[in-house]
Formats: C-alpha cells, sequence, structure tokens
C-alpha cells in the first residue's frame, strides 16, 4: 500500500487543503478500481465502510491476493467537510457558490474528441488507451486553469479515476434503502455489484443532466462511441456507479464492516481479487429507469409522520405520510402519485409546503432531460 497526497491551491491565503489516496496493488498491473466517499461531505455511511475497506484490501495485498490495483480516496471533499452552519454540517453545496459538489464535473468527452479523432484505429483496447491519455493531459490542463479550489478539487479526483475500469462513489441518502445509479451500458456489472452489496433498486439512466461523478466516467465513452463508433470501436471501458449506503444516521460499524466485506465480494467477482471465500448471494435488486421516479411533496407547511417506511412497495393514492398544521390543526395525507418503491424519504420532520418529501421509484418513464435533484 502507498499513500498519495496531492494539495489544492486555496482560495484564501495561508490555508492549505489536501486529497489523499490510498493505492492497493500495483499500478498498471492488471483493471483499476477506484472507490470515493464523503464526496458529499455531509454523508458518513460510505466514509466508514471505506475505513472497513482498507484493512481488507491491505491484508488482501499481504497475501499475494490482489491482480489489480485499488486506489481509495476515504475523504473526496476536504472543502465541505470544513463548512458547518447553524451549527450543522453543509457538505452538499459549496457554501460561496452553492455549486453541488457532485455536479458539472468536465465533460471529458468534449475536451478531448478533436484530439483523439485521429489516433483511433481498428483496435479497442488501442482506442482506450489513446482516450485515456487524453483524458488524463486534459485534466492537467482544466486543473491547471481551475479558477476555484473546489474546481481543482473535482479536476484532482478525476485526475486519480479517469482510466479507472470500475468507479465506485459512495454516498447516502437521507433515509434509505441501500440502491444505486448506474448507466445503461454494463448490465452485468450493475447486477453483480447489487447482488454483492444488497442494493434493493438499481436506477438507471444513460445521462441524468448535471454530470455528476459517476457520469463524468460513462458519458464520455457513449459520446465517444456516439461520434466514432461507426468507424472505430470503442467500448463503454468505465463501470461507473453511485452508491446510496442507506440514510444519514445509518453509520455504525458492524454495518460498515459487512459493507467492507461486500465490497470485497464485488472486486473479487470482477477479477481484481483471487481466493476470496465469498460470491455475491443478494437478492437480485429491482433495475428500474431513473426516469421513473417520481417525488411526492408536502400539501402544507408542517409536522410529517410517516406511515410508509423506505423500501414499501406503494399504489397510486395510497396514504405515505400525513402534515400537520400545528396552527390551524388541519391533518392533510401525502399521497403517492404512481404505483413502485418508496426507497427515500426525508430526514426532517418539519416541512414547508411544496417541500420533495420522499420518491417512488416505478417502471413507466415519466421525465426526461435533468433527472437529479440539486
Ligand atoms: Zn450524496
Amino acid at each position: 500500500m502507498i499513500c498519495l497526497s496531492t494539495q489544492l491551491r486555496s482560495d484564501s491565503p495561508s490555508t492549505t487543503r489536501a486529497l489523499v489516496a490510498y493505492r492497493f496493488g500495483a499500478e498498471g498491473a492488471g483493471p483499476k478500481a477506484y472507490l470515493q466517499a464523503g464526496l458529499h461531505a455531509d454523508e458518513m455511511p460510505g466514509v466508514l465502510v471505506l475505513q472497513h475497506l482498507m484493512p481488507l484490501l491491505q491484508a488482501a495485498e499481504a497475501a499475494g491476493q490482489m491482480m489489480g490495483e485499488v486506489l481509495v480516496v476515504p475523504l473526496a471533499n476536504p472543502i465541505g467537510l470544513s463548512q458547518w452552519a447553524f451549527q450543522r454540517p453543509m457538505g452538499r453545496q459549496e457554501t460561496t457558490s452553492l455549486h453541488n459538489f457532485n455536479r458539472g464535473f468536465p465533460e471529458l468527452a468534449d475536451l478531448v474528441a478533436d484530439k483523439v479523432e485521429p489516433l483511433l484505429g481498428p483496435s479497442a483496447a488501442a482506442n482506450v488507451a489513446v482516450i485515456r491519455a487524453a483524458f488524463r493531459e486534459a485534466l492537467a490542463q482544466l486543473r491547471a486553469a481551475a479558477l476555484t479550489e473546489m474546481l481543482e478539487m473535482q479536476a484532482a479526483l478525476l485526475q486519480w479515476s479517469c482510466d479507472a475500469d470500475y468507479v465506485l462513489d459512495l454516498h447516502c441518502d437521507h433515509e434509505a434503502v441501500m440502491h444505486l445509479y448506474a448507466s445503461p451500458a454494463r448490465p452485468e456489472d450493475t447486477a453483480k455489484l447489487c447482488r454483492a452489496v444488497g442494493a434493493e433498486l438499481a436506477l438507471i439512466q444513460d445521462i441524468s443532466g448535471g454530470n455528476a461523478f459517476d457520469e463524468a466516467h460513462t458519458v464520455p465513452w457513449l459520446v465517444l462511441q456516439r461520434r466514432f463508433g461507426d468507424r472505430f470501436p470503442i467500448p463503454a471501458a468505465a463501470f461507473s456507479t453511485t452508491l446510496e449506503y442507506r440514510g444519514q444516521f445509518d453509520v455504525d460499524d458492524a454495518t460498515a464492516a459487512q459493507d467492507a466485506r461486500n465490497l470485497m465480494t464485488f472486486l473479487a467477482s470482477v477479477g481484481f481479487l483471487r481466493d476470496w471465500p465469498e460470491a455475491p448471494d443478494h437478492a437480485d435488486a429491482r433495475h428500474l429507469p431513473l426516469g421513473g421516479s417520481s417525488e411526492v411533496f408536502a400539501p402544507q407547511g408542517g409536522v410529517v409522520t410517516w406511515v410508509a417506511k423506505p423500501g414499501q412497495v406503494v399504489v397510486a393514492g395510497e396514504v405515505l405520510a400525513h402534515v400537520t398544521d400545528a396552527a390551524s390543526r388541519v391533518r392533510l395525507p401525502v399521497l403517492a402519485a404512481t404505483d413502485g418503491v418508496m426507497f427515500r424519504r426525508e430526514l426532517w420532520r418539519s416541512c414547508l409546503r411544496g417541500q420533495g418529501l420522499a420518491h417512488i421509484a416505478g417502471e413507466n418513464v415519466l421525465h426526461d432531460g435533468e433527472l437529479l435533484s440539486d
């Protein structure tokens, strides 16, 4: 194992932050996996999972079980981690700009397409190498030119991850079942990951809008395929996903230790570890289109009392919760708009009128375009 560190240029004098990564296995010795947690810096379940994963990787390395390279970034967002306001962590958006830390990653295909075109040829493997080299070059330039620490941090994370075969970005929701977001490009890997980590739901979309970290790795290959695929073979070279490790308060060592073992099982199942004793054996997840998810909204401001739990299968018109206006004493139901699984709900027990309270994942596509929340 080696520890890597890279300094970020600060926006204010006399302060500096660094990103830290741990590399297990040998660089270039086989496939590369990249795992990070805490990009939304108020989400601790995934951060704890990686703390439990690293000793397992270290032991596997010592036992000669590693067949590739695994790069772990245990805290992907030192800027967000330092942001507290109103005595609460504010790690989702950058406080100066309100920019969501997991949106607006660089569009790598746009940066490299013209440069790689004359270098592409009949070998898919050679094309992957050419494109990844171009990603690295573009990101070095982008990082050098970044105008803010946050933009530099986004480029620096991508510098570590852009040439990985597997990219796992660990997040959590407010109150939720284990679920993940993935592109439709590599369904076998998605199914294997769900069965390894015990995800109940996979939300599938090729382009969700907003260019979150996971899609910063999958969309470029799709875009380059669309542009050059009739002339040159370009595979979906990166499997990338956002893993939602349940809810904000689902942070405990026993759960995280099992989650870390499950990640080892996934890594073993896709060729990073030999002689790992377990195979993915959780039940198959529901694989549903992200555009089939619908949000339910508060009919008035007040106190939220839940009837439905995360993971519950619901039908349109079913009462999910009530909202009570304590002044008027009016109690209104919150109804499911569609059939599906209520996979997440808000943490807060007070709400304003019109506020989003929960999401239901259904089978029928209802929306397109910008599908991610702010
Ligand atoms: Zn998140």
